[in-house]
């Protein structure tokens, strides 16, 4: 992108209009369309006449991130490497469930919110994607795996509550009726527990899902392996807050690490905080990213996890290992090329 260029695909329909005062109005439209559908060329915007696509040329940029690294997994579970414009690798994974394709994706290259199981945050926050950076991994992906995409997970690299201005642009942009038009039920964000952010989106009034990474019930287990833990109570008042804005039910994720925080008295106390709250258990299987030693749990273990906070009350589900062979944890494959930037 260049210094003082407009990104285009992140405009809305009347942005657009605002930028071509001498074009008919119908034309902004248009141009949504084509940008909406992720064009990567103005040249591919064959209905408009070329002093208009020179026109757009000359005042702004489209965000066509190439696709530097693909690995697909035996489930059909696809794994894409971008490459940005300015260098930076980030990572979307293509998903495949009975109810249709979802694409998880990253909202900032790097992270700064120093999860010790975690390999995005290695090197710290690097910059925030913009909500065209963030549209162009759900048509980038369409286009690359060729399957239609009809929800998002904000689940890859970054933290969204920590770039939520444009990752409220984006949610936006994806429910416009002239581009994708996915409800924003469709789309699940993912965060880390920033309290400000969580009454921030509450009161956007978008209908998204939130989860919620807990990945422990208590403070001295959750601070250790989320050091920006602002205290499992007051995670859960936001949580309640939460809800009481928006009528949705929350998600809480967690990773289930050997010894670590998968013991059954660790469920009990789990189970007990939940007690009562429209509140959904997702389990997910860790995957070992050489950080901090940790280890998945066992099998078994998971099903005792599962029943203990069951018994409670809350729903829970283990989430199936999609991609395991393909290092499809967050972070793992932007690593793995040793360097942030990819070539
Ligand atoms: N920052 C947000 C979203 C990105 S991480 C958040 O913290 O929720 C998405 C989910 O993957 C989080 O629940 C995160 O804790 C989890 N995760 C990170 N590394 C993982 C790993 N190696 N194995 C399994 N889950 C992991």
């Amino acid at each position: 992108m260049t210094e003082g260029q407009v990104e285009l695909a992140a405009c809305t329909p009347e942005e657009l209009r605002a930028l071509l005062p001498e074009a008919p109005a119908y034309r902004a439209g248009q141009v949504f369309r084509w940008l909406q559908k992720g064009v990567r060329a103005f040249d591919e915007m064959t209905d408009l006449p070329l002093p208009l696509r020179e026109r757009l040329a000359a005042l702004g940029c489209l965000t066509a991130p190439r696709a530097a690294r693909r690995q697909t997994a035996r489930d059909g579970t696809e794994k894409i490497l971008w490459r940005l414009s300015d260098g930076q690798g980030v990572e979307s994974v293509f998903m495949r469930y009975r109810h249709g394709n979802t694409v998880c994706l990253s909202t900032q290259a790097g992270c700064r919110q120093g999860c010790a199981f975690c390999a995005s945050t290695v090197g710290g926050l690097i910059r925030n994607l913009t909500a065209g950076e963030m549209l162009a991994q759900v048509t980038g992906a369409a286009r690359e795996v060729g399957a239609p995409v009809s929800g998002v997970v904000l689940m890859g690299i970054g933290e969204p509550l920590d770039n939520l201005d444009e990752v409220e642009r984006f949610v936006r942009l994806l429910a416009h009726p002239d581009g994708l038009h996915m409800s924003p039920r469709r789309v699940s964000l993912s965060t880390c527990g920033l309290i400000d952010g969580i009454d921030r989106l509450a009161a956007l009034a978008l209908p998204l899902t939130l989860s919620v990474s807990l990945h422990a019930a208590d403070d001295e287990t959750r601070t250790r392996l989320m050091p920006g833990n602002p205290g499992v109570s007051a995670l859960l008042d936001a949580c309640r807050r939460y809800f009481k804005a928006t009528g949705r039910r929350v998600s809480y994720e967690y990773i289930l690490l050997r010894d670590v925080n998968d013991t059954e008295d660790r469920a009990h106390l789990l189970g007990r905080l939940l007690a009562g709250a429209p509140a959904h258990v997702n389990l997910i299987p860790y995957n070992p990213t050489g950080r901090g030693g940790f280890q998945p749990s066992r099998p078994d273990q998971v099903r005792r996890f599962a029943a203990a906070v069951a018994s409670h009350g809350p729903s829970v589900t283990s989430r199936r290992r999609l991609g395991q062979e393909i290092d499809a944890a967050c972070g793992q494959l932007r690593r793995q090329t040793g360097q942030n930037v990819v070539q």
